[in-house]
């Protein structure tokens, strides 16, 4: 395998972390290009003593200037870029081989984008481009002839379980529905933890914490994508993300409860078969499958141990527990601009929630009054329009909260 450049977006988050240390331990495959951040300059600047990548990219000019003296004093000369052009820049660099989009929300957008026009090998981990401009995105990758794999751990089991011929179409977005039933499958099933409510009585939902809510029983992952796997609105957006990525209608799509984590997606085929992929949940080996491909690498993952592991067990999904995932398929049976209204609202609503400004439960009512109120738009031609909508639907969310804790008081 020759040696691969890769920018990393969002560098210090969860994924960003895990990419790294799979990077660590396969040196002589990968080398970084680019990584980047918003905020932690701290953990940039000793990724950048470790990993030595030609640039690093930060929010604004202080911070970059900050992380320029800092590296000097260390002597390594990784050049410090600031701002969206430059997210722009790393993403599309002649010299880039793949790009590993992970930084977290709608702000992950643009830069993917701007990956994919340049045809880039994208390992993505942001599911809010799918969800906000799914359609999109992937036109974008069809024309370009850009190949985009999938690193969440479901999107990247059902990937694994699918047969090869699929697998190479899907990467570069030629995969047409009515493929499916010629190639023997009948749907895909999303796997879900439930999240660590899944058995919490449902009269004390509205008193749990941000520190409740953030305790995920099986994974260890960024702040946002916790709360969401809690309201289960992280299923919501994966089966958005499902259907833009594997081209395949929400019907075909069955969610199912299996709380050990153990097996991370499936694949239903006509002949009765339900291919799996299973392993210890840790982002690593999912990571460490998208950077090899084709081939296997070290993810640096314990092995699963079929002696210790509980039973594994599979439940219906309940709506009434979890409304958010209801939500999530009413957005894709609106259609239109919906997810992305449906998006915008969640990630002001989760906000506020982790700032202890509404009760876990409000979250759906946000999300829910946002989507009754902000009007869809029938044609959407450009990014531009999405993130209209996107600031649109933000605004009108956070005056619901506005509202709500004035009507509290
Ligand atoms: P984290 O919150 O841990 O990390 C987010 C990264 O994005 C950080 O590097 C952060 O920088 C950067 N970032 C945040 N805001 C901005 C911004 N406005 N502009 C530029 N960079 C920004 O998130 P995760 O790693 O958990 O998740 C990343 C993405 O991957 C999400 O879309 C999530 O849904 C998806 N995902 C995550 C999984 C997981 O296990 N964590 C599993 C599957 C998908 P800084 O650190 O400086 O703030």
């Amino acid at each position: 395998m020759k040696q691969q450049n890769i920018s990393i977006l969002g560098a210090t988050g969860s994924i960003g972390t895990s990419t790294l240390d799979v990077i660590s331990l396969n040196r002589d495959k990968f080398r970084v290009f680019a990584i980047t951040a918003n905020s932690q300059i701290d953990k940039l600047f000793l990724q950048c003593i470790e990993f030595n990548p030609y640039y690093a990219v930060v929010a604004n000019e202080s911070d970059a200037n900050r992380l320029h003296d800092m590296l000097r004093t260390k002597e390594v000369d990784t050049e410090v870029l600031y701002g969206a052009e430059s997210l722009a820049y790393v993403a599309s660099h002649q010299n880039v081989d793949m790009v590993m989009a992970a930084i977290v929300g709608a702000a992950g957008l643009l830069p993917t984008l701007d990956a994919a026009r340049a045809g880039k090998k994208i390992l993505l981990a942001n599911k809010e481009t799918l969800v906000v401009a799914g359609d999109l995105f992937m036109r974008t990758v069809r024309q370009s002839g850009a190949s985009v794999l999938p690193v969440d751990s479901e999107h990247n089991a059902i990937f694994q379980s699918l047969p090869e011929k699929v697998r190479l179409a899907m990467a570069n977005g030629k995969w047409k529905t009515e493929d499916y039933q010629s190639s023997g499958i009948s749907s895909i099933i999303l796997t879900a933890s439930g999240g660590p409510f899944l058995d919490t009585d449902i009269d004390i939902f509205a008193n749990i914490t941000p520190q409740m809510a953030l305790k995920h029983p099986n994974w260890s992952m960024g702040r946002k994508i916790s709360i969401d796997s809690a309201t289960m609105m992280n299923k919501g957006l994966e089966v958005i993300e499902a259907c833009h990525l594997f081209n395949i209608p929400a019907d075909l799509i069955e969610v199912v409860i299996h709380p050990q984590s153990i097996i991370h997606s499936m694949v239903r085929y006509i002949d009765g078969s339900v291919l799996a992929q299973m392993g210890t949940p840790n982002m690593c080996t999912p990571i460490a499958y998208c950077l090899g491909l084709p081939e296997r690498i070290d993810a640096g993952v314990e092995a699963l141990d079929f002696f210790t592991t509980d039973a594994l067990c599979f439940r219906a999904p309940d709506i009434e527990r979890f409304p958010c995932l209801q939500l999530a398929f009413e957005a894709l049976r609106l259609g239109k601009d919906a997810p992305c209204i449906l998006n915008a609202a969640n990630e002001i609503a989760v906000a506020n929630f982790l700032d202890d400004k509404i009760r876990f439960t409000d979250i759906a009512r946000v999300i829910e009054k946002t989507m009754s109120l902000c009007p869809l738009n029938d044609d959407i031609f450009s990014i531009e329009q999405l993130l209209q909508k996107d600031t649109i639907a933000r605004d009108m969310a956070q005056q619901i909260i506005t509202d709500m804790i004035k009507n509290d008081e």
